[in-house]
């Protein structure tokens, strides 16, 4: 049986498609998912895998930007506010509040009842969706936070925002699986040589890059929505636009769990930026950094290394400094921020605003995506279907909503099922929190037939990779559903297994070899060869 991706592969340069979609990150993930649902013919492809690049090095946040207080940019943290607010309404299993324990130290540049007062302003931007602020005296920490270093600390205080429960890439994944469910015909290692208008349609030329065929994609609209990577893609099809990227590079670290509690614990790093401790399933990660650069490739330096070290070394009660030994795994990506295109460079590098930006040409029916986050994700594919509108494309279900998780009836079947048949039961002990809730903010609906796979084989259940909470029948939908080329694929963005399972001891997992089998069949060691050749 022909895969998912090669079958969508082959029908690719059929007919004439409303809008292709360049770009698989979370600003193209959500353009499809809310034009495939409103009813266009589009199509998606990506050069690496979905949210393969910036999409996949967050701090997983969904967040109204308190930082951005400082600069006085009240409307856009309202609105990133008010977009975190209708994630946690839309996706009440993924996307959940978590408490910020924030401490102040005597000196530091703002006061500590300047930044509570702060802290009661964002709540009040947040339109008072979350918990209440909290200030926390310097004995109230201690008891609640020991691990916290308090030296020099005059107090803190608490407040909410909310997290990405799984990790960024596999929420962007959700919205591609959703535009594929409506019909998107999108692929992953398709990278667009540059597109042309003729006849009024673009025409995109494609290189699958697995088996280096080219074909050409037929679309009313085009749409650009290549991230860091917006302007070369506008160079290549010579389309001019009035915004361009400058590049910040934001580095985390992840290592062993430092803190049992659920909070994200927030310090302003010796830069004065805000840096957290954020929990991640089983491990914690650290980080982020702020570094000009030029160049969208990035990578994680000694120096950055040596930053988040001290930086957390210092501001944390620890048994042993935390070293290079110490990490698990890295990521490193870089923000793209949006500036005019005029050509003079930018004042002051950390007061850039990092609001989006939808660049038009009406003539040439072309769209291109600067900026964005994570957390302003569902204005995005509302903005790029309302632009569709405009150039003419008609939408059959203008109306249709296009996100959030099944809810009431099918959720509650769900429930009932899965207690019929003791699901959590089945696995308890093995995993770090009930399979049922998992296996439903994972897959939404999809979930049903892992519970009809689970009744049919009670092996379906079976953890299948030591240490990687993943169950034979999740792999096994992956294998069909989820588009996996290659291992990583899997271990990074479908799962965050190789965020969480250091190298050498994934390596050795009793299960990972038969995981490559359902993945990739007779192409299994090969996929396993090429995942860790060149890792150290
Ligand atoms: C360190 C860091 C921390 C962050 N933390 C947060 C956070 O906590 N919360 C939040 O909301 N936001 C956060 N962000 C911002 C957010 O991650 C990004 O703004 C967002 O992921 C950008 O998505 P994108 O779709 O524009 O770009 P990308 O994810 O980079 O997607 C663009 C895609 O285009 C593809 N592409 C490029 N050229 C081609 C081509 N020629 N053909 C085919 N495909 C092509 C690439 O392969 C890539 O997958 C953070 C960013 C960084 C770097």
């Amino acid at each position: 049986m022909p895969s998912l991706r090669s079958s969508n592969l082959a029908r690719l340069d059929e007919g004439t498609y409303d809008l292709l979609v360049i770009g698989g990150g979370i600003n193209g993930a959500v353009a499809a998912a809310c034009a495939a649902a409103r009813g266009l013919r589009v199509a998606l492809i990506d050069r690496g895998d979905f949210a393969g690049f910036t999409s996949q090095q967050s701090s997983n946040l969904a967040w109204g930007g308190i930082k951005y207080l400082e600069t006085f940019e009240f409307g856009l943290v309202s609105k990133l506010c008010a977009s975190r607010n209708q994630l946690i309404r839309a996706y009440p299993s993924t996307v959940k509040e978590i408490r910020f324990f924030t401490t102040h130290t005597k000196g530091f540049r703002h006061g500590l009842w300047k930044l509570i007062l702060g802290a009661w302003f964002y709540w009040f931007l947040g339109r008072f969706f979350t918990k209440t602020p909290r200030l926390l005296s310097v004995r109230e920490m201690a008891k609640e936070e020991p691990i916290v270093n308090l030296d020099g600390a005059d107090g803190g205080f608490e407040y909410s925002d909310a997290y990405l429960h799984d990790n960024d890439a596999r929420f962007v994944w959700n919205f591609i699986r959703s535009a594929l469910d409506h019909g998107c015909v999108a692929a992953n290692y398709v990278e667009s040589q540059g597109s042309e208008r003729t006849d009024d349609v673009w025409h995109t030329r494609v290189r699958d890059l697995e088996s280096g065929a080219e074909k050409v994609i037929r679309s009313r609209v085009l749409l650009n929505a290549c991230g860091p990577f917006v302007d070369d893609e506008n160079d290549k099809s010579g389309v001019r636009t009035e915004h361009k990227h400058v590049f910040s590079k934001g580095i985390h670290l992840i290592v062993r769990r430092l803190t049992p509690s659920r909070r994200v614990l927030t310090f302003f790093a010796d830069d004065g930026r805000l840096f957290f401790v954020i929990p991640m399933g089983p491990r914690t990660c650290i980080g982020t950094t702020d570094t000009r650069v030029t160049s969208p490739h990035s990578e994680v330096t000694a120096e950055d290394r040596a930053f988040v070290l001290s930086n957390i070394n210092k501001r944390l009660r620890l048994d042993a400094p935390l070293t290079e030994a110490d990490i698990v795994a890295e990521r490193c990506g870089v923000r793209p921020l949006v500036v005019a295109n005029t050509g003079g460079d930018t004042k002051d590098w950390l007061q850039l605003s990092r609001k989006h930006a939808v660049d038009v040409d009406y003539a040439k029916k072309h769209i291109s995506i600067y900026g964005g986050k994570l957390t302003d994700c569902l204005n995005v594919g509302e903005e790029i279907a309302a632009v569709c509108t405009k150039l003419g494309l008609v939408l059959p279900y203008p109306d249709r909503v296009w996100y959030g998780e099944p809810r009431g009836a099918a959720r509650e079947e769900f429930v009932h099922q899965a207690k019929l048949m003791d699901l959590d039961a089945l696995v308890a002990g093995t995993l770090s929190e009930k399979l049922s809730s998992r296996l439903w903010r994972r897959y939404g609906s999809a979930a049903f037939g892992m519970l009809e796979d689970i009744r049919r084989d009670a092996r379906n259940a079976e953890v299948l990779i030591e240490n990687a909470e993943y169950l034979r029948c999740e792999i096994e939908h992956a294998a069909r559903c989820e588009m996996v080329v290659r291992l990583d694929d899997f271990l990074r963005r479908r799962s965050k297994i190789s965020l969480v399972v250091a190298d050498a001891v994934l390596r050795d997992a009793d299960g990972l070899k038969e995981a490559c089998e359902i993945l990739f069949g007779d192409r299994a060691s090969a996929k396993l060869d090429e995942y860790f050749a060149g890792r150290p």
